[in-house]
């Protein structure tokens, strides 16, 4: 039972993050393997996350199973621990609505497709890094404070200030359905609490990427084409800002998206 200042540390450090509560959540319902946690919170950082909740005692290996110690039990029996993604951590937030669709514009990379600025109310904030588990092929990205969703050919990023854009919707019926469905499960959540689904992997390539540059092969990034160039990207061997046709307004959701793209690289 941690008792000193650097054991009371490890084990604040341990319970302060989302997806490592989430993991000592799925723990809470059986001994998992860790290539069962890895389905369901997603691989980034997993053996990171892991090691933090073992240095703090709260869960333990045996038979090469997780599971929870004893102290990892009283942790997460006492309310004052209960970890997030429980239902009682989202008590405080309110189902989301959606507010408005702001903009329905053709997609460069399908003119016959469409981009889907919307807005939901209210931001979900720091909230919404709890969601990533509830859809199959999402990942949430720290540094923009998104979380993606991919279904089908069409992401979704949902920023934490309430903002959401879709790329490649065919219709208006299409860009409710999906805002709707995304409200639906984040209300359930909000709720009856974080219920994690089976992940995906959610791959991106240099078809992908190619989509949202601007094909215009003006050569400014030193390359021979946009294809290349997207080629080259992929291999990590030049990076996007040198395509500075994209710092154009006109580029500039296309931008936005690449920039989310490169992530999964
Ligand atoms: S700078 Fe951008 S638009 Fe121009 S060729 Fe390179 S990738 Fe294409």
């Amino acid at each position: 039972m941690p008792g000193s200042p650097a054991e009371i540390k490890l084990v604040n450090n341990a319970m302060s993050n989302a997806t490592r509560r989430t993991i000592m959540n799925l723990l809470t319902e059986a001994n998992r393997s860790k290539e069962d946690i890895g389905k369901a919170i997603g691989q980034s950082m997993l053996d990171y996350h892991l090691q933090l909740l073992r240095q703090a005692g709260l869960i333990a290996i045996k038979d090469e199973m997780l599971e929870l110690t004893d102290f990892g039990k009283n942790m997460l029996e006492s309310k004052a621990e209960r970890p997030a993604g429980s239902r009682n951590d989202l008590l405080d937030v309110r189902p989301i609505e959606i507010a408005e669709v702001r903009q329905l514009i053709p997609c460069i990379a399908d003119a016959a497709k469409y981009r889907v600025l919307a807005q939901v109310q209210p931001p979900l904030g720091a909230t919404l890094k709890q969601m990533e588990p509830l859809f199959p092929r999402a990942r949430y990205l720290e540094n923009i404070g998104a979380l993606t969703i991919q279904t089908g050919n069409i992401m979704i990023t949902a920023y934490s200030t309430g903002k959401v854009i879709m790329t490649m919707i065919t219709s208006d019926d299409e860009a409710k359905k999906i805002l709707e469905n995304f409200k639906k499960t984040i209300n359930e959540a909000i709720e009856k609490g974080i219920k994690p689904v089976p992940r995906e992997k959610l791959k991106v390539d240099h078809a992908e990427i190619y989509k949202y540059l601007p094909k215009t092969n003006c050569h400014n990034c030193g390359e021979q084409s946009c294809y290349s160039f997207a080629i080259r990207l992929v291999g990590k061997e030049t990076t996007l800002d040198k395509c500075t046709p994209l710092l154009e307004t006109k580029y500039a959701i296309n931008l936005e998206h690449l920039r989310v793209l490169m992530e999964y690289l």
